[in-house]
């Protein structure tokens, strides 16, 4: 050793500065805990992170990429609207952008359902969708009451909260949610008890207490609460309550409509007409944010600027909205291959049920929104959590994060769906 040298000194290791993430944004992130990568790009069924790693998306944008990542004929949209200076924000003025929307979704949607709606532009958000058809529904039966279903999620501002079930999400709001009644949905009380008799009964029942309600407000199919599946009859049986009863029914198909059931609007096969219908999350197909309430013609009587928001003209949302009304509802292609690719998943999950048999409680959902049940709380998170590491973007749902929750792109390859479904089943098997 020269005198120059020194002996080699470990230095202790330099403590990773915290990311800006960590450092400035609010603890409430979430989505992110379960994902800890920086994403950097997508397309199609894959997000990219900017380690260059992709991860298959079984998550879809909780149901707001139902036509994946970056679709290029929406893109070529988008573009050229913006290339040729188009309206981007337009509050409610008449645009070029809207008409074509209307007409699209008049054109596609709406007639060959032979749904009479309006449309209203309620914000951008779904929560803004519900706040809407909650006021809406008060003012026009003038009566405060909105009745909600057990494990119900409707979103976070205070109207939506107040007709949510989850306990720890009500108990962010701080202040009393007040008029609303929950009622049970569909199987909560066991398969065989009739939960819409007992409904009627405190309707019925002058001394029940229930104050008469002006609205219900339902999903079909529960996305956050677990995706507990209303029956067909259960909803038929809804609907002619709600006609009986005097109270309006509100559908809100945020997260199962646009298809992600297999239909367009998911009490398509129930073959009802609600009065309000709520939409968002992939209405816009691009993943921008945009939400309609449409409103059966006797129940729009808002008085001019009643209902109002900065946001709700936002005319690149209404461009890829028309693009992909007409890319993937001209036809029933899309809604074929949602109920196929549903059945090949429900098949998978069920022989990972079979496999599992201490463990599940069971599967369930529709179309491609599909979920296997633990017994475990948490147990879903775990398994969320391995397949993660394997690539794969996969969340959970229920009151006790006890369901596993597919919802991939409608538009995924059946090789990436089986790629996919080899990760959960790995990621299940590895973790039990
Ligand atoms: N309604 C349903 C059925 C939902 O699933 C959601 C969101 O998950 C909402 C409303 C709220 O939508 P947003 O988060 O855009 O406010």
């Amino acid at each position: 050793m020269s005198l120059t040298e020194s002996a080699p000194v470990t230095l202790p290791p330099i403590p990773s500065a915290p990311s800006v993430f960590e450092a400035l944004e609010s603890r409430v992130r979430s989505y992110c805990r379960g994902w800890p990568k920086v994403f950097d790009r997508a397309q199609g069924s894959r997000l990219y992170d900017e380690d260059g790693r992709g991860h298959l998306d079984f998550f879809a944008g909780a149901g707001s990429l139902n036509y994946g990542h970056n679709d290029p004929v929406l893109k070529r949209a988008l573009l050229a609207h913006l290339e040729r200076d188009g309206i981007v924000h337009g509050l409610d003025m008449s645009t070029t952008a809207k008409r074509e929307f209307l007409e699209t979704f008049r054109e596609l949607v709406l007639a060959p359902r032979g749904l009479p709606h309006k449309v209203m532009f309620p914000g951008p958000t779904g929560t803004n969708a519900v706040e809407a058809a909650l006021k809406l529904a008060r003012k026009v039966k003038r009566r405060p009451t909105v009745v909600s279903f057990t494990n119900g999620f409707h979103g976070m501002s205070l109207g939506s909260l107040a007709v949510t079930g989850n306990s720890a999400k009500r108990a962010g709001a701080g202040v009393p949610l007040t008029h609303t009644v929950p009622m049970p949905f569909d199987g909560y009380l066991g398969d065989d008890v009739p939960t819409l008799a007992y409904f009627e009964r405190l309707l019925d029942d002058p001394a029940s207490g229930l104050d008469r309600p002006a609205a219900v407000i339902v999903e079909t199919v529960q996305g956050e609460g677990g995706l507990n599946v209303a029956r067909a009859q259960w909803l038929r049986d809804l609907a002619a309550l709600c006609a009986r009863q005097d109270m309006l029914l509100i559908v809100d198909d945020i997260q199962m409509g646009c298809g992600r059931t297999g239909p367009f609007f998911s009490f398509e096969d129930a073959g009802i007409t609600p009065d309000i219908i709520t939409l968002s999350k992939s209405l816009s197909g691009y993943g921008l944010p945009f939400a309609l309430t449409l409103l059966a013609p006797g129940l729009d009587v808002w008085e001019p600027g009643e209902h109002n928001g900065t946001f709700r003209g936002n005319n690149p949302a209404f461009v890829t909205a028309t693009a992909a009304l007409r890319a993937f509802w001209s036809d029933d292609t899309l809604e074929q291959r949602t109920r196929l690719l549903g059945a090949q998943v429900e098949r998978v999950l069920r022989s990972i049920a079979a496999r599992h048999r201490t463990e599940v409680a069971g599967v369930r959902g529709r179309g491609l929104a599909q979920g296997i049940v633990f017994h475990e709380p948490g147990r879903a998170t775990r398994v969320a959590r391995r397949a993660f590491d394997l690539g794969l973007l996969i969340e959970t749902a229920g009151p006790r994060d006890e369901v596993l929750k597919l919802m991939p792109p409608l538009t995924i390859t059946t090789t990436e769906l089986e790629e996919g479904l080899a990760i959960v089943t790995r990621a299940v098997h590895e973790t039990a």
